[in-house]
């Protein structure tokens, strides 16, 4: 298994490993019940962490990864069907599916 991606905020690595399961790619999210717990100052090592489980994947993964992170400078878009904001590299509100408005 191969580490692709990290990130404080759960939800993030969670958006990353449904864009990656959507292209087929087997993954895993290690730490993603230890974030609980810890203290105001972030602490790295229990972070959640987006691994992938099949080398042959990899690659297509770091693709993908490396384009919603450069996507990820974009302004988040706001959900007019539940109020929840979405990071700009994503097409629909991981919350409810709805479609992000063009
Ligand atoms: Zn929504």
């Amino acid at each position: 298994m191969t580490l692709v991606y990290t990130h404080e905020n759960l939800t993030l690595v969670m958006n990353m490993e449904a864009a990656l399961q959507s292209a087929g790619i087997k993954t895993y999210i290690k730490n993603q019940f230890s974030a609980g717990g810890r203290g105001e100052i972030p602490c790295f090592e229990t972070w959640p962490e987006l691994w992938v489980t099949s080398e042959f994947q990899l690659e297509q993964a770091k693709e993908i990864v490396a384009n919603i992170m450069s996507q990820e400078q974009q302004p988040d878009w706001h959900c007019k069907n539940c109020d929840e904001q979405n990071g700009a590299a994503f097409d629909f509100c991981w919350q409810c599916d709805a479609a992000k408005p063009s």
